[in-house]
């Protein structure tokens, strides 16, 4: 489409250097055949492509790497649950209309995946997760991938790396900005793994215990020298706990001596707050951005962010000392 279009663009811009009186200076620039008036092209919405992102993760990496060229659309919102969001009409047509997806797939996102996979559209699909060989981790009797692989930062690289090739793919006449921009946040993820290493590791060695509402920690914690010692609910927020379960959490944190546990941003704290009573356990005043990027203008805004407060809370509750993330882009 872009390309096709190219040629009547270079020329109406050739006409608007003539019109203005710069015929000498547009001449030769015209004979040389060099454009060098890229404006109208990128200036005009409906050349971009459509580029769909299902998780809030997905669609801070697309915007970062696609900046202006592409149309983006985030299906989930901050705050949303990706394992129980049921799908809209609306998601149908964006899905329809896109040229190319982006989700996490390991099935993080059961209804959009269901509902991608039914709509009509000749869309490129992309699961960005799915380039992590996962942990598998048993579920019901089952075992299954756990989809939760942003976890670590060095994952995330990865899957920059994929929707940095993926946006080449749709558009190779920008990847020159599509590498640049890829370069840029692969250099603050860098950065940020490490930073991230270094702040674990000033939690006591005993206290390195991550309890949370469902199992979404387990990448972070390998990653950054944690256990997950047991979590209320599985690696999906569809099941409920029973009874037992909590009771066998309790009787666990009692035996542990771990210093806090944690609720989450896209699920409702009460059961992690009655367990944190029952078992004496102080529950983290703030909560753990575990499958959704915060809300804009928050303090967990992007991926960088949200694993930057993460890293925050989880350290200062543990009994770590924080120091903060010195980003090259801040
Ligand atoms: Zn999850």
């Amino acid at each position: 489409m872009m390309k096709t279009l190219r040629a009547p663009f270079k020329f109406s811009c050739a006409l608007a250097y003539l019109r203005s009186g710069l015929c000498v200076v547009a001449i030769g620039i015209i004979g040389l055949g060099v454009g060098g008036c890229d404006a109208p092209e990128t200036a005009s919405v409906n050349e971009q492509p459509n580029v769909v992102a299902t998780s809030t993760i997905l669609s801070d990496w697309a915007e970062q790497i696609g900046g202006e060229q592409i149309n983006l659309t985030g299906i989930l919102n901050p705050g949303d649950d990706p394992h129980v969001y049921e799908p809209t009409p609306r998601d149908s047509r964006t899905f329809e209309e896109a040229d190319l997806i982006f989700y996490n797939g390991y099935n993080l996102e059961p209804g959009l995946i269901r509902l991608m996979n039914a709509a009509g559209t000749n869309a490129v699909k992309v699961a960005v997760g799915e380039v992590v060989t996962p942990l598998q981790l048993e579920q019901e009797g089952q075992t299954v991938p756990d989809p939760h692989v942003w976890g670590s930062a060095e994952n995330a690289i990865v899957m920059v790396g994929a929707i940095r090739d993926s946006l080449i793919e749709l558009s190779p006449a920008q990847q020159a900005e599509f590498d640049q921009n890829a370069d840029r946040l692969i250099a603050e993820l860098e950065q940020l793994h490490t930073w991230i290493q270094q702040q674990t590791a000033t939690i006591p060695p005993n206290q390195r215990q991550l309890v949370t509402t469902h199992d979404a920690f387990q990448y972070y914690a390998r990653a950054y020298g944690l256990t997950v010692p047991g979590t209320l609910i599985g690696i999906s927020t569809e099941e409920q706990p029973s009874a037992q379960t909590i009771q066998q959490l309790v009787d666990r944190l009692r035996n542990l001596q771990v210093p806090a546990i944690f609720a989450e941003t896209t699920i409702n704290p009460q059961l992690i707050s009655t367990v944190a009573e029952e078992a004496g356990v102080q529950l983290a005043e703030e909560e753990l951005y575990s499958d959704s990027i915060g809300a804009p203008g928050s303090n967990a805004d992007s991926y960088v962010k949200m694993m930057e407060t993460n890293t925050r809370t989880i350290v200062e509750n543990l009994g770590g000392t924080y120091t903060p993330f010195d980003s090259p882009e801040s």
